[in-house]
């Protein structure tokens, strides 16, 4: 049987697994390699730092939902492709070599940042799952230190400003959900005003969310300047060290919570291969999805999704005529390759990749939203887009079984109000144990050494 190994079980690779593990059962094996154990629907990550989604509920576990392939959890080191072998370490720091007869790459982006003083020590991004928990965390810890501060304490001011750098899709829709989760908590502390939040989202260029016309981004930018959170447009981040955003403009918003979603870059880990990359490190395929270098085609390797340059047929794509790192090309690029695959295989006829835009649709905390049709003829903000989103999003978010929760979900949240519990005690689920356990007397000779009440992690960290 021929060996096919997926890179990245992310919404490429996790269709691509999905869709051959029944279209080639008996003909391939199929094996996915991912550092998780499961597939997350990152568009649903603002939702989950809102609190209106369980962080669960997006993740789709695969050892469940892919029962006929082989699942490496490992991390992917390296690739050669001249040898057909790919260099993995899994969790425990084992390093092995997997050969494979087909390669599929699927391996995403990550969050790009560029080196401006205190981002790499002060900021978070928002590409996992754990990124968005802590989001939410943060904003009701911060909710819960300022309620029992005095009002002209300087770091209540600090606990209740919040900024977010880039406003793309993902930076729009952190940006409206981080407000409405804040909303709703000021009816559970009725210690805090309105007045003393403060929302700041900053973005270099003149318009946020580009995909969408400008008429309707500026409608947005309104919506949220009526809610009380401010967008600051052609404006850079100069620094953030000590957790002070200093923007171009001279202003200074001190801070306990700087999210980044200004950008993406290419899985840096196809560095560590002969594959062909462009100027940017995204792998280099054809419109076919098979990947191509200056040499021709690369013999049995495959890509799609977010880390590869796709050539995008449909004039509406990146200004270098390649696809946009969305979902949707992700999962038709994943549909189509499955096909060409199976085709290659037996011999037949290759096709092309061709997807006209459909459309965007955004979330922007409860009740809001926007959406533009593909030729941006057409759209909608407000409520109606709001429910394009859950509905587009709710359907487009795989398995029946992870849809059924998240409706649930949004049921439970549209009924009681979005959930205020908060789990930031679980990043240290031993402190209580150990902050109680009985230990064994210290031997005389290093009673000195050892007298000392803090617990073991602590002190390794
Ligand atoms: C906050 C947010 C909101 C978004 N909203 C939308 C939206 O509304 N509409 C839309 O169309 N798109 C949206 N997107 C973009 C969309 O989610 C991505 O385009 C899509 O997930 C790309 O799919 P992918 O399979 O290429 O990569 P991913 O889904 O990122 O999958 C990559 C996989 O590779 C794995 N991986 C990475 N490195 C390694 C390694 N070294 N070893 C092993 N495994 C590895 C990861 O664990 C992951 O499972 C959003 C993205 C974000 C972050």
């Amino acid at each position: 049987m021929e060996s096919i190994v997926i890179l990245g079980g992310g919404e490429a690779g996790f269709t691509i697994a999905r869709t051959l593990q029944t279209t080639l059962r008996g003909k391939a094996k199929i094996t996915l390699v991912d550092q998780r154990s499961h597939m997350v629907y990152q568009p649903f990550l603002a939702e989950v730092a809102s609190g209106s989604i369980e962080p669960r509920h997006i993740e789709v576990p695969y050892h469940r939902h892919l029962r006929n392939c082989e699942i490496v959890c490992a991390k992917v080191e390296g690739i050669s492709a001249a040898k057909h072998e790919v260099y993995l370490v899994n969790l425990d720091g084992v390093a092995w070599t997997l050969p494979y007869d087909r390669l599929v790459v699927t391996l995403g982006a990550v969050t790009k940042t560029f080196p401006t003083p205190g981002i790499a020590d002060y900021a978070i991004g928002l590409k996992s799952v754990e990124e968005a928990v802590h989001i939410r965390n943060k904003i009701i810890m911060n909710f819960n230190r300022a309620s029992s501060m005095y009002r002209d304490n300087p770091n209540r001011k600090r606990l209740l400003t919040f900024v977010v750098v880039g406003g793309g899709f993902s930076g729009m829709e952190c940006f409206a959900e981080m407000r409405s989760l804040a909303t709703q908590l000021l009816r559970d502390y009725p210690a805090i005003d309105d007045s003393e939040l403060e929302f700041h989202l900053v973005e270099a260029s003149d318009h946020i969310m580009p995909e969408i016309p400008r008429a309707r981004s500026e409608r947005v930018i309104a919506e949220l300047e009526c809610r009380g959170a401010h967008v600051h447009l052609s404006t850079f981040v100069n620094s953030a060290e000590g957790g002070v955003v200093k923007t171009s403009d001279g202003s200074e918003y001190p801070t306990e919570l700087i999210v980044w979603t200004a950008g993406s870059l290419a899985n840096p880990v196809l560095k560590n291969s002969d594959l062909p990359l462009d100027g940017r490190g995204r792998l280099r395929c054809r419109r076919d999805l098979r990947v191509e270098g200056d040499d021709g085609i690369v013999p049995d390797v495959w890509g799609a999704g977010d880390c590869c340059n796709v050539p995008d047929a449909s004039g509406d794509g990146l200004p270098d005529g390649t696809c946009a790192p969305t979902a949707q090309h992700a999962m038709r690029q994943a549909k189509l390759l499955c096909a060409n695959l199976s085709a290659a295989l037996d011999g037949r006829r290759l096709y092309e990749y061709y997807h006209a835009n459909a459309g965007m649709v955004a979330g922007l905390g409860a009740g809001l939203g926007v959406f533009t049709n593909g030729s941006k003829s057409h759209g909608a903000n407000g409520l109606l887009a709001w429910i394009a989103h859950r509905g587009y999003h709710g359907l487009a978010l795989p398995t029946v079984e992870r849809k059924a929760r998240v409706y649930g979900d949004w049921l439970r949240s549209g009924i009681f109000g979005t959930d205020t519990a908060t789990t930031s005690e679980f990043a240290h689920p031993r402190a209580f144990f150990t902050r109680y356990a009985a230990r064994p007397a210290p031997k005389p000779a290093d009673a000195a050494a050892t007298h000392d009440d803090k617990e073991p992690e602590q002190k390794s960290a």
